[in-house]
């Protein structure tokens, strides 16, 4: 069991029920997010299910993050490591813009633990005018990395492993990452900048997107359009019926439909051409 080309689903670790329901694909796998992830990795791992499993404690997310200085815990890589998971996560802190000491102080300490993949949650700055320091950086260390990307900038792929992602994670699996997480809720598909003003765009929890092959996006129910979709969720009904679905429904769908654009992308011969070409299509949808 590894995790070569795998599209994950990240989820809440309460979302525990659902969880092996949405990621009981061949091809998938789960994560499980906070500080009581290994708890649900056991009990999903009690109940049989044999997929790839990871846990991300996302102390690098929300008003209370911790600075990405902060010491890495073991026993936090024990306990994964004890409920089962496929490799064990750091608890990370956040790399702010340009925070070279945080990007070594993660690296430096993961390099001391056999197997552990390093968390590297960055501003988006990183992705663009700082990408070269951040490859050699990671190459340097010669550690195993998953990124999480700040909102701030569009996403470049990259072919390095991504979590808490929305349709960037296909992208970077399409690129040669060996592995990649879409977040099952709005907010797991966002690393939101940490703002002491107000934000206009904040998303309450209740709020329920449905993934839009075509237009290779999450949107929002209430603003689907007239397209039908043949999962076997939907059975070639329109979209629209997920208007008035249980965020359950809408998120089988939506697990559904991520895996059938992951066999088509396993399956393409130039998957970045593939890529790039179904991106400018959904331009134009
Ligand atoms: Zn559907």
């Amino acid at each position: 069991m590894d995790l070569h080309e795998r599209l994950l689903v990240q989820v809440s670790a309460r979302d525990v029920y659902d969880a092996v329901a949405l990621a009981g694909h061949p091809g998938s796998g789960l994560v499980f997010t906070g500080q009581a992830a290994h708890d649900a990795v056991r009990m999903v791992r009690r109940h049989g299910y044999d997929g790839p499993v990871l846990a991300d404690r996302r102390r690098y997310a929300g008003s209370a993050r911790v600075r990405g200085t902060a010491r890495l815990s073991a026993d936090w890589i024990a306990d994964q490591v004890e409920s089962g998971v496929t490799a064990p996560l750091t608890d990370s802190g956040y790399i702010g813009k340009g925070d070279e000491e945080s990007l070594h102080a993660i690296l430096e300490q993961a390099a001391r633990w056999e197997g552990v993949i390093a968390v590297l949650p960055l501003h988006a700055r990183w992705l663009t005018q700082d990408r070269a320091t951040l490859t050699r950086t990671v190459v340097d260390y010669g550690v195993p990395v998953a990124l999480v990307v700040e909102d701030g900038a569009p996403y470049l792929p990259m072919a390095l492993p991504l979590l808490a992602a929305g349709v960037e994670a296909p992208a970077a699996l399409a690129y040669g990452a060996e592995w990649a997480a879409v977040g099952v809720r709005e907010v797991l598909r966002h690393l939101y900048p940490d703002t002491h003003e107000p934000r206009g765009g904040w998303r309450r929890g209740g709020a329920r997107s449905a993934f839009v092959t075509e237009r290779l996006a999450f949107v929002p129910v209430e603003r689907l359009g007239p397209g039908t979709c043949g999962c076997s969720t939907c059975h070639g009904r329109p979209l629209r019926h997920l208007v008035a679905a249980d965020e359950l429904v809408v998120n089988t769908h939506n697990a559904k439909c991520l895996h059938r654009l992951h066999n088509r992308l396993l399956r393409a011969t130039d998957r970045r051409r593939w890529w790039r070409e179904l991106t400018a299509a959904a331009l134009t949808a």
